[in-house]
Protein backbone atom coordinates (compact mmCIF):
# COMPACT_ATOMS: atom_id res chain seq x y z
CA UNK A 1 0.00 0.00 0.00
CA UNK A 2 1.16 3.49 -1.26
CA UNK A 3 1.81 6.64 1.34
CA UNK A 4 2.41 9.87 1.07
CA UNK A 5 5.81 10.28 0.07
CA UNK A 6 6.37 7.14 -1.48
CA UNK A 7 8.34 7.09 -4.90
CA UNK A 8 7.96 4.69 -7.51
CA UNK A 9 8.41 4.21 -11.10
CA UNK A 10 5.49 3.22 -13.10
CA UNK A 11 4.31 2.47 -16.65
CA UNK A 12 1.26 1.52 -18.59
CA UNK A 13 0.69 -1.81 -18.73
CA UNK A 14 -1.63 -1.92 -21.46
CA UNK A 15 1.00 -2.01 -24.71
CA UNK A 16 -0.77 0.96 -26.78
CA UNK A 17 -1.02 3.49 -23.82
CA UNK A 18 2.95 2.60 -23.10
CA UNK A 19 3.62 3.25 -26.65
CA UNK A 20 1.86 6.17 -27.03
CA UNK A 21 2.70 8.09 -23.95
CA UNK A 22 5.68 10.02 -23.32
CA UNK A 23 7.04 7.60 -20.60
CA UNK A 24 5.54 5.03 -20.49
CA UNK A 25 2.42 6.15 -20.76
CA UNK A 26 1.67 5.72 -16.58
CA UNK A 27 0.03 9.16 -16.34
CA UNK A 28 -2.66 7.97 -19.51
CA UNK A 29 -3.26 4.49 -17.31
CA UNK A 30 -3.83 6.84 -14.36
CA UNK A 31 -6.63 8.86 -15.51
CA UNK A 32 -7.98 6.24 -17.47
CA UNK A 33 -8.07 3.88 -13.95
CA UNK A 34 -9.29 6.99 -12.30
CA UNK A 35 -12.91 7.20 -15.18
CA UNK A 36 -12.97 3.41 -15.16
CA UNK A 37 -12.94 2.41 -11.42
CA UNK A 38 -15.37 6.17 -11.36
CA UNK A 39 -13.01 7.44 -9.09
CA UNK A 40 -13.58 10.88 -11.19
CA UNK A 41 -16.73 12.10 -13.31
CA UNK A 42 -14.49 13.14 -16.02
CA UNK A 43 -10.58 13.75 -16.76
CA UNK A 44 -8.96 17.82 -17.84
CA UNK A 45 -6.18 17.25 -19.99
CA UNK A 46 -4.64 18.73 -23.11
CA UNK A 47 -4.31 17.59 -26.31
CA UNK A 48 -2.48 18.50 -29.92
CA UNK A 49 -4.98 21.16 -31.81
CA UNK A 50 -4.50 22.28 -35.32
CA UNK A 51 -0.93 21.48 -35.65
CA UNK A 52 2.01 20.79 -33.33
CA UNK A 53 2.35 24.11 -32.05
CA UNK A 54 -1.15 24.17 -31.03
CA UNK A 55 -2.36 22.68 -27.64
CA UNK A 56 -6.15 22.45 -26.59
CA UNK A 57 -7.71 21.23 -23.27
CA UNK A 58 -10.37 19.10 -23.28
CA UNK A 59 -12.51 17.76 -21.32
CA UNK A 60 -13.21 13.75 -21.54
CA UNK A 61 -16.08 11.47 -20.17
CA UNK A 62 -14.83 8.57 -21.66
CA UNK A 63 -11.82 6.02 -20.59
CA UNK A 64 -11.69 5.02 -24.25
CA UNK A 65 -10.37 8.68 -25.00
CA UNK A 66 -8.12 9.48 -22.88
CA UNK A 67 -5.19 8.25 -24.79
CA UNK A 68 -5.59 11.28 -26.86
CA UNK A 69 -3.72 13.41 -24.23
CA UNK A 70 -1.46 11.05 -24.14
CA UNK A 71 2.74 12.14 -24.74
CA UNK A 72 3.54 16.33 -23.85
CA UNK A 73 2.06 18.83 -26.10
CA UNK A 74 5.47 21.56 -25.54
CA UNK A 75 4.00 25.22 -26.82
CA UNK A 76 2.08 27.68 -25.82
CA UNK A 77 1.14 29.52 -22.05
CA UNK A 78 -2.06 27.80 -20.81
CA UNK A 79 -3.21 27.59 -17.72
CA UNK A 80 -5.87 26.03 -16.30
CA UNK A 81 -6.92 27.23 -12.75
CA UNK A 82 -9.43 29.11 -13.68
CA UNK A 83 -11.46 26.70 -15.57
CA UNK A 84 -12.73 25.07 -12.96
CA UNK A 85 -14.41 28.03 -11.77
CA UNK A 86 -15.22 29.59 -15.01
CA UNK A 87 -16.54 26.06 -16.75
CA UNK A 88 -16.43 23.77 -14.17
CA UNK A 89 -19.00 24.65 -11.75
CA UNK A 90 -15.84 25.20 -9.59
CA UNK A 91 -15.75 21.49 -9.25
CA UNK A 92 -18.70 21.18 -7.23
CA UNK A 93 -20.88 18.25 -7.51
CA UNK A 94 -18.33 16.42 -10.04
CA UNK A 95 -14.98 14.74 -9.43
CA UNK A 96 -12.14 16.04 -12.05
CA UNK A 97 -8.95 14.20 -12.58
CA UNK A 98 -6.16 17.21 -14.35
CA UNK A 99 -3.39 16.64 -15.15
CA UNK A 100 -1.24 20.49 -13.98
CA UNK A 101 2.16 22.15 -13.94
CA UNK A 102 2.97 23.42 -10.76
CA UNK A 103 1.28 27.22 -11.96
CA UNK A 104 -1.85 25.07 -12.73
CA UNK A 105 -1.83 23.76 -9.00
CA UNK A 106 -0.63 27.14 -7.50
CA UNK A 107 -3.26 29.06 -9.13
CA UNK A 108 -5.86 26.26 -8.01
CA UNK A 109 -5.26 27.18 -4.29
CA UNK A 110 -5.17 30.33 -4.99
CA UNK A 111 -8.51 29.85 -6.39
CA UNK A 112 -9.93 27.10 -3.56
CA UNK A 113 -8.98 30.21 -1.18
CA UNK A 114 -11.80 31.94 -2.79
CA UNK A 115 -13.92 29.45 -2.76
CA UNK A 116 -14.11 28.99 -6.25
CA UNK A 117 -12.67 25.31 -6.47
CA UNK A 118 -13.68 22.34 -4.23
CA UNK A 119 -10.33 20.94 -3.83
CA UNK A 120 -11.67 17.75 -2.13
CA UNK A 121 -13.47 16.83 -5.76
CA UNK A 122 -9.66 17.22 -7.35
CA UNK A 123 -7.60 14.31 -8.13
CA UNK A 124 -4.30 16.87 -9.42
CA UNK A 125 -1.79 14.36 -10.96
CA UNK A 126 1.25 17.17 -11.39
CA UNK A 127 3.49 17.40 -14.27
CA UNK A 128 7.32 18.33 -13.64
CA UNK A 129 8.16 21.54 -15.73
CA UNK A 130 10.82 22.98 -16.63
CA UNK A 131 9.47 25.97 -18.64
CA UNK A 132 7.19 26.73 -21.46
CA UNK A 133 7.63 29.03 -24.75
CA UNK A 134 4.77 31.05 -26.85
CA UNK A 135 4.34 29.04 -30.22
CA UNK A 136 5.62 32.04 -32.08
CA UNK A 137 8.78 32.05 -30.31
CA UNK A 138 9.12 28.45 -30.42
CA UNK A 139 8.80 28.60 -34.26
CA UNK A 140 11.01 31.27 -34.16
CA UNK A 141 14.03 29.34 -32.17
CA UNK A 142 13.25 26.45 -34.34
CA UNK A 143 13.75 28.28 -37.76
CA UNK A 144 16.63 30.68 -36.59
CA UNK A 145 18.58 28.49 -34.04
CA UNK A 146 18.11 24.80 -35.36
CA UNK A 147 17.48 26.52 -38.94
CA UNK A 148 14.82 23.66 -39.43
CA UNK A 149 11.00 24.25 -40.89
CA UNK A 150 8.65 24.87 -37.63
CA UNK A 151 6.17 23.08 -39.73
CA UNK A 152 8.46 19.93 -40.20
CA UNK A 153 9.01 19.38 -36.65
CA UNK A 154 6.94 16.55 -35.21
CA UNK A 155 8.16 15.84 -31.59
CA UNK A 156 9.73 18.30 -29.49
CA UNK A 157 11.86 17.09 -25.46
CA UNK A 158 13.95 18.57 -23.16
CA UNK A 159 16.69 16.47 -21.61
CA UNK A 160 20.20 16.85 -19.61
CA UNK A 161 20.01 20.82 -20.61
CA UNK A 162 19.13 20.22 -23.90
CA UNK A 163 15.88 20.92 -26.20
CA UNK A 164 15.83 18.02 -28.56
CA UNK A 165 13.73 18.67 -31.76
CA UNK A 166 12.59 15.61 -34.28
CA UNK A 167 11.87 16.43 -37.81
CA UNK A 168 11.88 14.79 -41.14
CA UNK A 169 13.21 11.55 -39.59
CA UNK A 170 16.00 13.33 -38.23
CA UNK A 171 17.04 14.55 -34.59
CA UNK A 172 18.87 17.88 -33.62
CA UNK A 173 19.57 19.48 -30.32
CA UNK A 174 20.83 22.50 -28.90
CA UNK A 175 21.91 23.68 -25.33
CA UNK A 176 19.13 25.64 -23.40
CA UNK A 177 21.44 28.06 -21.85
CA UNK A 178 22.94 29.02 -24.85
CA UNK A 179 19.81 29.19 -26.51
CA UNK A 180 18.45 31.65 -23.81
CA UNK A 181 21.75 33.38 -23.86
CA UNK A 182 20.77 34.29 -27.62
CA UNK A 183 17.45 35.42 -26.56
CA UNK A 184 15.08 32.79 -27.51
CA UNK A 185 13.44 30.21 -25.27
CA UNK A 186 11.05 30.10 -22.06
CA UNK A 187 9.49 32.96 -20.86
CA UNK A 188 10.42 35.07 -18.23
CA UNK A 189 8.21 33.93 -15.67
CA UNK A 190 9.37 30.83 -16.33
CA UNK A 191 12.77 31.06 -16.15
CA UNK A 192 12.09 32.26 -12.26
CA UNK A 193 9.87 29.71 -11.91
CA UNK A 194 10.68 27.02 -8.51
CA UNK A 195 8.39 24.71 -8.77
CA UNK A 196 9.53 22.77 -11.14
CA UNK A 197 7.97 19.84 -9.27
CA UNK A 198 4.75 19.94 -8.03
CA UNK A 199 4.89 18.49 -4.79
CA UNK A 200 1.65 20.38 -3.55
CA UNK A 201 -0.26 18.35 -6.09
CA UNK A 202 -1.75 14.68 -5.79
CA UNK A 203 1.26 13.14 -7.42
CA UNK A 204 4.21 14.61 -8.99
CA UNK A 205 5.02 13.06 -12.39
CA UNK A 206 8.09 13.35 -14.87
CA UNK A 207 11.23 12.18 -16.06
CA UNK A 208 13.91 13.01 -13.34
CA UNK A 209 15.14 10.14 -11.73
CA UNK A 210 14.40 8.09 -14.20
CA UNK A 211 17.01 5.38 -14.51
CA UNK A 212 18.95 5.79 -17.83
CA UNK A 213 18.13 2.87 -19.57
CA UNK A 214 14.20 3.50 -18.44
CA UNK A 215 14.10 7.10 -19.59
CA UNK A 216 11.10 7.42 -22.08
CA UNK A 217 9.84 4.00 -20.89
CA UNK A 218 8.78 4.53 -17.30
CA UNK A 219 8.34 8.05 -15.05
CA UNK A 220 8.89 8.74 -11.89
CA UNK A 221 6.06 9.48 -9.49
CA UNK A 222 6.55 10.96 -6.02
CA UNK A 223 3.20 10.80 -4.04
CA UNK A 224 2.13 13.70 -2.57
CA UNK A 225 -1.26 13.13 -0.51
CA UNK A 226 -3.04 10.29 0.61
CA UNK A 227 -5.27 10.74 -2.65
CA UNK A 228 -2.85 10.54 -5.04
CA UNK A 229 -1.47 7.25 -2.72
CA UNK A 230 -5.16 5.84 -3.69
CA UNK A 231 -5.20 6.50 -7.58
CA UNK A 232 -1.72 4.46 -7.52
CA UNK A 233 -2.94 1.27 -5.12
CA UNK A 234 -6.33 0.92 -7.51
CA UNK A 235 -4.58 1.37 -10.58
CA UNK A 236 -1.69 -1.14 -9.39
CA UNK A 237 -4.65 -3.20 -8.32
CA UNK A 238 -6.06 -3.48 -11.30
CA UNK A 239 -3.13 -3.81 -13.51
CA UNK A 240 -3.27 -0.52 -15.39
CA UNK A 241 0.42 0.33 -14.30
CA UNK A 242 3.21 -1.18 -13.75
CA UNK A 243 5.58 -0.14 -11.00
CA UNK A 244 8.96 -0.41 -9.84
CA UNK A 245 10.73 1.14 -6.70
CA UNK A 246 13.60 3.53 -7.81
CA UNK A 247 17.09 3.36 -6.03
CA UNK A 248 18.91 5.31 -3.73
CA UNK A 249 21.55 6.53 -6.55
CA UNK A 250 18.16 7.76 -8.96
CA UNK A 251 16.86 9.10 -5.85
CA UNK A 252 19.98 11.44 -5.76
CA UNK A 253 20.40 12.10 -9.20
CA UNK A 254 16.66 13.51 -9.08
CA UNK A 255 18.01 15.39 -6.19
CA UNK A 256 21.12 17.24 -7.82
CA UNK A 257 18.77 17.81 -10.98
CA UNK A 258 16.26 19.44 -9.24
CA UNK A 259 18.89 21.56 -7.36
CA UNK A 260 20.70 22.36 -11.06
CA UNK A 261 17.17 23.73 -12.01
CA UNK A 262 16.55 25.81 -9.22
CA UNK A 263 20.15 27.28 -9.11
CA UNK A 264 19.42 28.82 -12.54
CA UNK A 265 15.87 29.66 -11.20
CA UNK A 266 18.10 31.72 -8.55
CA UNK A 267 20.09 33.14 -11.24
CA UNK A 268 17.09 34.48 -13.43
CA UNK A 269 15.97 36.41 -10.14
CA UNK A 270 18.98 38.27 -9.67
CA UNK A 271 19.04 39.00 -13.31
CA UNK A 272 15.40 39.98 -13.59
CA UNK A 273 14.76 41.83 -10.35
CA UNK A 274 18.54 43.14 -9.74
CA UNK A 275 17.47 46.41 -12.08
CA UNK A 276 14.54 46.52 -9.45
CA UNK A 277 15.90 46.41 -6.63
CA UNK A 278 15.90 50.44 -6.51
CA UNK A 279 12.11 51.32 -5.79
CA UNK A 280 12.08 54.58 -7.39
CA UNK A 281 13.72 52.98 -10.05
CA UNK A 282 11.35 50.24 -10.23
CA UNK A 283 8.16 52.94 -10.06
CA UNK A 284 9.52 54.71 -12.75
CA UNK A 285 9.98 52.04 -14.98
CA UNK A 286 6.56 50.53 -13.95
CA UNK A 287 5.16 54.14 -14.85
CA UNK A 288 7.00 53.94 -17.72
CA UNK A 289 5.44 50.46 -19.31
CA UNK A 290 1.75 50.44 -17.92
CA UNK A 291 1.79 53.99 -20.43
CA UNK A 292 1.49 51.48 -23.48
CA UNK A 293 -1.77 49.94 -21.98
CA UNK A 294 -5.09 50.32 -23.83
CA UNK A 295 -7.12 48.67 -21.00
CA UNK A 296 -7.93 45.86 -23.03
CA UNK A 297 -8.61 44.45 -18.95
CA UNK A 298 -6.86 40.61 -20.17
CA UNK A 299 -4.55 41.31 -17.31
CA UNK A 300 -7.42 41.10 -14.78
CA UNK A 301 -9.43 38.40 -16.68
CA UNK A 302 -6.68 36.00 -16.82
CA UNK A 303 -5.06 35.93 -13.40
CA UNK A 304 -5.94 33.11 -11.42
CA UNK A 305 -5.50 35.08 -7.79
CA UNK A 306 -8.20 38.05 -9.02
CA UNK A 307 -12.10 36.69 -9.41
CA UNK A 308 -13.99 37.04 -12.91
CA UNK A 309 -15.43 40.54 -11.72
CA UNK A 310 -13.64 43.34 -13.72
CA UNK A 311 -16.09 45.45 -12.47
CA UNK A 312 -14.03 47.58 -10.65
CA UNK A 313 -11.75 47.71 -13.05
CA UNK A 314 -14.34 48.89 -15.74
CA UNK A 315 -16.26 51.42 -13.65
CA UNK A 316 -13.35 52.60 -11.60
CA UNK A 317 -11.40 54.39 -14.63
CA UNK A 318 -14.14 55.21 -17.31
CA UNK A 319 -13.17 56.42 -20.85
CA UNK A 320 -9.33 57.19 -20.22
CA UNK A 321 -6.86 54.96 -22.38
CA UNK A 322 -4.48 54.81 -21.68
CA UNK A 323 -5.89 54.64 -18.23
CA UNK A 324 -4.09 56.34 -15.11
CA UNK A 325 -1.22 54.47 -13.03
CA UNK A 326 -3.69 53.79 -10.56
CA UNK A 327 -5.66 51.16 -12.88
CA UNK A 328 -2.52 49.07 -12.21
CA UNK A 329 -2.12 50.11 -8.57
CA UNK A 330 -5.85 48.27 -8.25
CA UNK A 331 -4.46 45.20 -9.92
CA UNK A 332 -1.20 45.17 -7.90
CA UNK A 333 -3.02 46.07 -4.67
CA UNK A 334 -5.78 43.50 -5.40
CA UNK A 335 -3.15 40.68 -6.30
CA UNK A 336 -0.71 41.85 -3.79
CA UNK A 337 1.33 38.90 -2.17
CA UNK A 338 -0.70 36.07 -3.71
CA UNK A 339 1.00 36.46 -7.56
CA UNK A 340 1.94 32.89 -8.89
CA UNK A 341 4.18 34.26 -11.70
CA UNK A 342 2.06 32.23 -13.75
CA UNK A 343 3.47 34.56 -16.72
CA UNK A 344 -0.46 35.16 -17.73
CA UNK A 345 -1.12 38.80 -17.56
CA UNK A 346 2.84 39.69 -19.28
CA UNK A 347 2.25 36.70 -22.15
CA UNK A 348 -1.27 37.85 -23.19
CA UNK A 349 -0.64 41.52 -22.54
CA UNK A 350 -1.08 42.87 -25.97
CA UNK A 351 0.99 45.65 -25.40
CA UNK A 352 4.25 43.63 -24.42
CA UNK A 353 3.82 44.99 -20.75
CA UNK A 354 5.96 43.07 -18.30
CA UNK A 355 2.96 42.52 -15.83
CA UNK A 356 4.36 39.16 -13.97
CA UNK A 357 7.25 40.52 -14.11
CA UNK A 358 6.43 43.91 -11.41
CA UNK A 359 3.86 41.60 -10.07
CA UNK A 360 5.90 38.66 -9.56
CA UNK A 361 8.90 41.42 -7.87
CA UNK A 362 6.09 42.97 -5.94
CA UNK A 363 5.17 39.28 -4.28
CA UNK A 364 8.84 38.17 -3.74
CA UNK A 365 9.25 41.22 -1.63
CA UNK A 366 6.14 40.66 0.69
CA UNK A 367 7.12 37.06 0.88
CA UNK A 368 10.56 38.17 2.30
CA UNK A 369 8.61 40.33 4.66
CA UNK A 370 5.81 37.96 5.65
CA UNK A 371 6.55 34.96 5.28
CA UNK A 372 3.42 34.19 3.05
CA UNK A 373 3.87 31.43 0.01
CA UNK A 374 1.69 31.87 -2.82
CA UNK A 375 -0.35 28.98 -3.93
CA UNK A 376 1.36 26.06 -1.79
CA UNK A 377 -1.10 25.17 0.25
CA UNK A 378 -4.73 26.73 1.73
CA UNK A 379 -3.40 29.24 4.06
CA UNK A 380 -4.69 32.61 3.48
CA UNK A 381 -2.61 35.57 2.42
CA UNK A 382 -1.86 38.17 4.70
CA UNK A 383 -2.53 41.16 2.04
CA UNK A 384 -4.46 40.33 -0.95
CA UNK A 385 -7.89 40.85 -1.46
CA UNK A 386 -10.30 37.78 -1.06
CA UNK A 387 -13.95 38.52 0.03
CA UNK A 388 -15.29 38.89 -3.15
CA UNK A 389 -18.75 37.07 -4.32
CA UNK A 390 -18.63 33.75 -6.74
CA UNK A 391 -19.08 35.30 -10.20
CA UNK A 392 -18.38 31.91 -11.92
CA UNK A 393 -21.64 31.49 -14.88
CA UNK A 394 -22.12 27.88 -14.42
CA UNK A 395 -21.80 25.38 -17.47
CA UNK A 396 -22.88 21.84 -18.11
CA UNK A 397 -20.84 18.81 -18.49
CA UNK A 398 -21.91 17.20 -21.65
CA UNK A 399 -21.18 13.34 -21.59
CA UNK A 400 -18.45 12.45 -24.26
CA UNK A 401 -17.51 16.41 -24.72
CA UNK A 402 -14.40 16.55 -26.54
CA UNK A 403 -12.44 19.51 -27.18
CA UNK A 404 -14.44 22.05 -25.40
CA UNK A 405 -11.85 25.06 -25.46
CA UNK A 406 -10.19 25.60 -28.35
CA UNK A 407 -7.55 28.16 -26.35
CA UNK A 408 -3.73 28.83 -26.47
CA UNK A 409 -1.33 26.07 -25.98
CA UNK A 410 0.73 24.47 -22.95
CA UNK A 411 4.10 23.25 -22.72
CA UNK A 412 5.26 20.93 -19.97
CA UNK A 413 8.51 20.03 -20.67
CA UNK A 414 11.45 19.53 -18.27
CA UNK A 415 14.32 21.00 -17.75
CA UNK A 416 17.12 19.25 -16.04
CA UNK A 417 18.95 22.56 -15.66
CA UNK A 418 22.40 21.35 -16.46
CA UNK A 419 24.09 23.01 -19.57
CA UNK A 420 25.10 20.19 -21.04
FE1 LIG B 1 4.32 27.12 -15.00
FE2 LIG B 1 6.45 28.01 -16.29
FE3 LIG B 1 6.69 27.11 -13.79
FE4 LIG B 1 6.19 25.44 -15.83
S1 LIG B 1 8.05 26.65 -15.48
S2 LIG B 1 5.22 25.45 -13.83
S3 LIG B 1 4.83 26.71 -17.15
S4 LIG B 1 5.54 28.94 -14.47
FE1 LIG C 1 -0.13 35.23 -12.89
FE2 LIG C 1 0.14 37.80 -13.44
FE3 LIG C 1 -1.74 37.01 -11.76
FE4 LIG C 1 0.84 36.89 -11.06
S1 LIG C 1 -0.35 38.73 -11.46
S2 LIG C 1 -0.71 35.32 -10.73
S3 LIG C 1 1.80 36.37 -13.00
S4 LIG C 1 -1.63 36.54 -13.93
FE1 LIG D 1 -3.26 46.99 -20.15
FE2 LIG D 1 -1.89 44.89 -20.97
FE3 LIG D 1 -3.54 44.70 -18.89
FE4 LIG D 1 -4.50 44.97 -21.35
S1 LIG D 1 -3.33 43.24 -20.54
S2 LIG D 1 -5.18 46.05 -19.48
S3 LIG D 1 -2.99 46.33 -22.26
S4 LIG D 1 -1.68 45.92 -19.02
Amino acid sequence: MSVKGDMIYARASDPEIKKRGESGGAVTALLKCALEEGMVDCVLGVTRGKDFFDAQPVLITDPETVAETSGSIYEGTLLLSKYFGKYLEGAKGLKIAATLKGCDVMGIYEQAKRGQVDLDNLFMIGLNCGGSTTPSMSRRLISDLFMVDPRSVNKEGMYKGHLHIHYDGQKKDLSIPKIEEAGYGRRGNCRRCTMKIPRHADLACGQWGVREELVGQATFIEICSEKGAKLVDQAHRVGAIEVEIPDAPCIRARKKREEAVLRLAESWWERDFGPLQNSRERLKRMIEETGRCIKCYTCVEVCPTLFNNIEPYMTAFPGKVPPGFEFHLLRYAHVADSCINCGQCEELCPMDIPNALFMHAIQSDLEALYGYHAGEDLSRPSMAIMEEPRIAGPARLEPGSGNIWPMKGINTREYDGSSG
